[in-house]
Protein backbone atom coordinates (compact mmCIF):
# COMPACT_ATOMS: atom_id res chain seq x y z
CA UNK A 1 0.00 0.00 0.00
CA UNK A 2 1.17 3.67 -0.70
CA UNK A 3 0.41 5.27 2.62
CA UNK A 4 2.14 2.12 4.57
CA UNK A 5 5.35 2.60 6.81
CA UNK A 6 5.89 -0.96 7.49
CA UNK A 7 4.15 -3.73 5.36
CA UNK A 8 5.16 -7.55 5.94
CA UNK A 9 3.69 -9.97 3.37
CA UNK A 10 3.92 -13.66 4.46
CA UNK A 11 6.55 -12.86 6.47
CA UNK A 12 8.39 -16.39 8.73
CA UNK A 13 11.40 -16.41 10.45
CA UNK A 14 13.25 -18.60 12.38
CA UNK A 15 16.35 -18.70 14.25
CA UNK A 16 17.70 -22.38 14.16
CA UNK A 17 14.86 -24.21 14.89
CA UNK A 18 10.99 -24.11 14.76
CA UNK A 19 9.62 -21.05 13.32
CA UNK A 20 8.88 -17.89 15.94
CA UNK A 21 7.59 -15.66 13.32
CA UNK A 22 4.89 -17.33 10.60
CA UNK A 23 2.34 -15.80 8.23
CA UNK A 24 2.65 -12.47 9.37
CA UNK A 25 0.81 -10.06 7.06
CA UNK A 26 0.45 -6.64 8.44
CA UNK A 27 0.20 -2.99 6.92
CA UNK A 28 1.09 -0.35 9.16
CA UNK A 29 -0.16 3.22 8.29
CA UNK A 30 2.47 5.88 8.02
CA UNK A 31 2.06 7.93 11.71
CA UNK A 32 0.10 5.72 13.18
CA UNK A 33 1.23 4.92 16.54
CA UNK A 34 0.71 0.97 17.22
CA UNK A 35 1.20 -1.08 20.29
CA UNK A 36 2.11 -4.88 19.87
CA UNK A 37 0.90 -7.03 22.50
CA UNK A 38 1.66 -10.93 23.58
CA UNK A 39 3.10 -13.51 25.91
CA UNK A 40 6.85 -14.08 26.67
CA UNK A 41 7.99 -15.74 24.07
CA UNK A 42 5.65 -14.46 21.05
CA UNK A 43 8.04 -13.57 18.97
CA UNK A 44 7.48 -9.12 19.84
CA UNK A 45 10.86 -8.77 19.88
CA UNK A 46 11.93 -10.58 17.08
CA UNK A 47 9.53 -8.84 14.77
CA UNK A 48 11.13 -5.38 15.92
CA UNK A 49 14.99 -7.38 14.98
CA UNK A 50 13.45 -8.41 11.52
CA UNK A 51 12.58 -4.72 10.83
CA UNK A 52 15.71 -3.34 11.88
CA UNK A 53 17.55 -6.15 10.44
CA UNK A 54 19.24 -6.85 13.34
CA UNK A 55 17.99 -10.27 12.77
CA UNK A 56 18.62 -10.74 8.76
CA UNK A 57 16.68 -13.32 6.71
CA UNK A 58 13.14 -14.85 6.96
CA UNK A 59 10.55 -15.98 4.15
CA UNK A 60 8.17 -13.64 2.42
CA UNK A 61 8.55 -9.68 2.45
CA UNK A 62 9.56 -6.79 4.42
CA UNK A 63 8.40 -3.10 2.69
CA UNK A 64 10.10 0.24 4.57
CA UNK A 65 8.75 3.23 3.40
CA UNK A 66 7.11 1.79 0.51
CA UNK A 67 11.16 -0.17 -0.39
CA UNK A 68 11.68 -3.86 -0.18
CA UNK A 69 13.58 -3.57 3.35
CA UNK A 70 16.60 -5.62 0.95
CA UNK A 71 17.12 -2.70 -1.07
CA UNK A 72 18.44 -0.34 1.77
CA UNK A 73 21.89 0.01 2.47
CA UNK A 74 22.52 -0.07 6.44
CA UNK A 75 22.85 4.18 6.51
CA UNK A 76 19.79 4.59 4.72
CA UNK A 77 17.74 2.27 6.82
CA UNK A 78 19.32 4.15 10.24
CA UNK A 79 18.21 7.48 8.70
CA UNK A 80 14.55 5.85 8.44
CA UNK A 81 14.30 3.04 11.17
CA UNK A 82 14.95 4.23 15.18
CA UNK A 83 15.53 1.63 17.58
CA UNK A 84 15.57 1.10 21.00
CA UNK A 85 16.01 -2.22 22.94
CA UNK A 86 14.65 -3.90 25.28
CA UNK A 87 17.67 -4.75 27.05
CA UNK A 88 20.03 -1.44 27.61
CA UNK A 89 23.79 -1.61 28.33
CA UNK A 90 24.41 0.47 31.92
CA UNK A 91 28.33 0.11 31.20
CA UNK A 92 28.68 3.18 29.18
CA UNK A 93 30.45 6.08 30.59
CA UNK A 94 29.81 8.79 27.54
CA UNK A 95 28.05 11.42 28.59
CA UNK A 96 24.45 11.65 27.66
CA UNK A 97 25.54 14.17 24.82
CA UNK A 98 27.49 12.37 23.25
CA UNK A 99 25.47 9.30 22.92
CA UNK A 100 23.06 11.09 21.91
CA UNK A 101 24.90 12.69 19.19
CA UNK A 102 25.57 9.07 18.08
CA UNK A 103 21.77 8.78 16.78
CA UNK A 104 23.85 11.03 14.00
CA UNK A 105 25.73 8.87 12.93
CA UNK A 106 23.82 7.84 9.59
CA UNK A 107 23.69 11.36 8.90
CA UNK A 108 27.80 12.03 9.44
CA UNK A 109 30.26 12.52 6.96
CA UNK A 110 33.77 10.82 7.71
CA UNK A 111 36.48 13.30 8.60
CA UNK A 112 33.60 15.90 8.34
CA UNK A 113 32.37 18.20 11.44
CA UNK A 114 28.87 17.77 12.76
CA UNK A 115 26.72 20.16 10.71
CA UNK A 116 24.06 23.03 12.49
CA UNK A 117 21.58 20.27 11.38
CA UNK A 118 23.02 17.83 13.00
CA UNK A 119 22.91 19.86 16.34
CA UNK A 120 19.72 20.97 15.82
CA UNK A 121 18.36 17.48 15.76
CA UNK A 122 20.49 16.73 18.98
CA UNK A 123 19.38 19.78 20.66
CA UNK A 124 15.38 18.69 19.84
CA UNK A 125 15.63 15.29 20.93
CA UNK A 126 17.11 16.73 24.07
CA UNK A 127 14.47 19.17 24.71
CA UNK A 128 12.10 16.67 23.72
CA UNK A 129 12.71 13.91 26.26
CA UNK A 130 13.20 16.46 28.97
CA UNK A 131 17.30 15.83 29.43
CA UNK A 132 18.63 19.18 29.25
CA UNK A 133 19.75 19.00 33.03
CA UNK A 134 21.74 15.84 32.37
CA UNK A 135 23.97 16.68 29.14
CA UNK A 136 27.21 16.23 30.69
CA UNK A 137 26.17 13.08 33.38
CA UNK A 138 27.61 10.08 32.04
CA UNK A 139 25.40 6.94 31.12
CA UNK A 140 26.79 4.90 34.06
CA UNK A 141 25.60 7.56 36.31
CA UNK A 142 21.90 7.78 35.58
CA UNK A 143 18.88 6.22 36.98
CA UNK A 144 17.08 3.12 34.92
CA UNK A 145 14.48 6.06 33.98
CA UNK A 146 17.08 8.61 32.73
CA UNK A 147 18.82 6.36 30.89
CA UNK A 148 15.83 4.96 29.23
CA UNK A 149 15.07 8.37 28.14
CA UNK A 150 18.58 8.79 26.38
CA UNK A 151 18.36 5.85 24.68
CA UNK A 152 14.92 7.55 23.15
CA UNK A 153 16.50 11.06 22.71
CA UNK A 154 19.08 9.21 20.89
CA UNK A 155 16.86 7.19 18.21
CA UNK A 156 14.45 10.66 18.02
CA UNK A 157 18.13 12.15 17.05
CA UNK A 158 18.14 9.93 14.08
CA UNK A 159 15.05 11.62 12.50
CA UNK A 160 13.52 8.31 11.14
CA UNK A 161 10.63 8.03 9.85
CA UNK A 162 9.67 4.78 12.14
CA UNK A 163 10.43 4.54 15.81
CA UNK A 164 10.77 1.04 17.04
CA UNK A 165 10.50 0.68 20.93
CA UNK A 166 10.89 -2.63 22.87
CA UNK A 167 9.09 -2.46 26.43
CA UNK A 168 10.82 0.86 27.12
CA UNK A 169 8.49 1.64 29.93
CA UNK A 170 8.67 -1.45 31.77
CA UNK A 171 11.14 -0.75 34.45
CA UNK A 172 10.34 2.63 35.43
CA UNK A 173 8.04 4.19 38.49
CA UNK A 174 4.90 5.00 36.88
CA UNK A 175 6.30 9.16 36.19
CA UNK A 176 8.75 7.95 34.10
CA UNK A 177 6.73 5.49 32.18
CA UNK A 178 4.16 8.43 31.31
CA UNK A 179 6.56 11.00 30.39
CA UNK A 180 8.09 8.15 28.26
CA UNK A 181 4.81 8.06 26.72
CA UNK A 182 3.56 11.46 26.61
CA UNK A 183 7.05 11.96 24.67
CA UNK A 184 6.44 8.75 21.89
CA UNK A 185 3.04 10.24 21.91
CA UNK A 186 4.01 13.46 21.10
CA UNK A 187 6.36 12.68 18.60
CA UNK A 188 3.47 10.58 16.63
CA UNK A 189 1.42 13.11 16.68
CA UNK A 190 3.70 16.11 16.16
CA UNK A 191 6.29 15.19 13.82
CA UNK A 192 3.96 12.06 11.83
CA UNK A 193 6.75 9.46 13.13
CA UNK A 194 5.02 5.94 12.57
CA UNK A 195 5.48 4.08 16.30
CA UNK A 196 5.78 0.22 16.99
CA UNK A 197 5.72 0.33 20.35
CA UNK A 198 5.82 -3.34 22.27
CA UNK A 199 4.64 -2.83 25.63
CA UNK A 200 2.77 -5.17 28.21
CA UNK A 201 1.28 -1.94 29.51
CA UNK A 202 -2.42 -3.00 28.65
CA UNK A 203 -4.13 0.26 30.09
CA UNK A 204 -1.63 2.70 28.58
CA UNK A 205 -2.34 1.33 25.15
CA UNK A 206 -5.55 2.38 25.43
CA UNK A 207 -5.04 6.12 26.60
CA UNK A 208 -2.23 6.32 24.06
CA UNK A 209 -1.87 3.92 20.63
CA UNK A 210 -4.36 4.19 17.65
CA UNK A 211 -3.99 0.17 16.69
CA UNK A 212 -2.75 -2.54 18.41
CA UNK A 213 -1.14 -5.66 17.06
CA UNK A 214 -1.61 -8.90 19.44
CA UNK A 215 0.94 -11.72 18.74
CA UNK A 216 0.47 -15.15 19.75
CA UNK A 217 2.97 -18.34 19.07
CA UNK A 218 4.59 -16.27 16.30
CA UNK A 219 1.12 -15.45 14.81
CA UNK A 220 -0.76 -12.37 14.06
CA UNK A 221 -3.98 -12.91 16.30
CA UNK A 222 -5.58 -9.19 16.16
CA UNK A 223 -5.00 -6.39 14.35
CA UNK A 224 -6.89 -3.57 14.87
CA UNK A 225 -8.11 -0.44 16.87
CA UNK A 226 -7.64 -0.32 19.85
CA UNK A 227 -10.78 -0.22 21.44
CA UNK A 228 -11.87 -3.38 19.41
CA UNK A 229 -8.80 -5.15 20.34
CA UNK A 230 -8.70 -4.55 23.67
CA UNK A 231 -11.43 -6.71 24.86
CA UNK A 232 -11.79 -9.18 27.64
CA UNK A 233 -12.40 -12.30 25.55
CA UNK A 234 -9.51 -11.33 23.15
CA UNK A 235 -7.40 -10.66 26.12
CA UNK A 236 -8.10 -14.11 27.60
CA UNK A 237 -7.31 -15.54 24.00
CA UNK A 238 -3.91 -13.85 23.44
CA UNK A 239 -2.57 -14.20 27.41
CA UNK A 240 -4.46 -16.84 28.60
CA UNK A 241 -5.75 -15.83 31.56
CA UNK A 242 -8.91 -14.01 32.46
CA UNK A 243 -9.26 -10.11 32.56
CA UNK A 244 -12.08 -7.68 34.02
CA UNK A 245 -12.72 -4.55 32.04
CA UNK A 246 -13.64 -1.70 34.68
CA UNK A 247 -14.78 1.87 34.37
CA UNK A 248 -12.39 4.45 35.71
CA UNK A 249 -14.19 6.34 38.91
CA UNK A 250 -13.32 9.58 37.97
CA UNK A 251 -12.80 9.86 34.11
CA UNK A 252 -14.78 6.78 33.19
CA UNK A 253 -12.42 5.27 30.61
CA UNK A 254 -11.96 0.94 30.46
CA UNK A 255 -9.22 0.05 32.92
CA UNK A 256 -8.19 -3.43 32.17
CA UNK A 257 -7.25 -5.56 35.43
CA UNK A 258 -6.15 -9.31 35.37
CA UNK A 259 -8.26 -11.68 36.88
CA UNK A 260 -5.80 -12.24 40.53
CA UNK A 261 -7.56 -15.35 41.66
P1 LIG B 1 9.04 -11.84 22.98
O1 LIG B 1 9.77 -10.57 22.70
O2 LIG B 1 7.62 -11.83 22.50
O3 LIG B 1 9.12 -12.24 24.42
P2 LIG B 1 11.15 -13.06 21.38
O4 LIG B 1 11.00 -12.50 20.02
O5 LIG B 1 12.23 -12.50 22.24
O6 LIG B 1 9.73 -13.01 22.14
O7 LIG B 1 11.38 -14.62 21.27
C1 LIG B 1 10.55 -15.46 20.50
C2 LIG B 1 11.12 -16.87 20.52
O8 LIG B 1 12.38 -16.88 19.85
C3 LIG B 1 11.35 -17.41 21.90
O9 LIG B 1 11.01 -18.79 21.91
C4 LIG B 1 12.85 -17.25 22.11
O10 LIG B 1 13.36 -18.23 22.96
C5 LIG B 1 13.38 -17.39 20.71
N1 LIG B 1 14.62 -16.62 20.49
C6 LIG B 1 14.76 -15.30 20.72
N2 LIG B 1 16.01 -14.89 20.40
C7 LIG B 1 16.66 -15.98 19.95
C8 LIG B 1 17.99 -16.23 19.46
N3 LIG B 1 18.89 -15.22 19.35
N4 LIG B 1 18.31 -17.49 19.09
C9 LIG B 1 17.41 -18.50 19.18
N5 LIG B 1 16.14 -18.34 19.63
C10 LIG B 1 15.76 -17.10 20.01
MG1 LIG C 1 10.78 -9.26 24.00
Amino acid sequence: MLNSAVELKNFAFRYDKGNVLNDINLSIVKGEYVSIIGPNGSGKSTLLKCLNRIVKGGEGTISIMGKPLSSYSQKELAKSVAYVPQHLSSAFSYTVDEFVTMGRYPYLKAFSPMTSEDQQAVEKAVQLTGLSDLRLRPLNQLSGGERQKTYLAAALAQEPDILLLDEPTTHLDPKFQKDVQKTVCDVSRNLGITVLHVTHDLNHILTWSEKIVALKAGHVCYYGLSKDVMTADHLKNVFETDFHLLADPVEGHPIIVPEAH
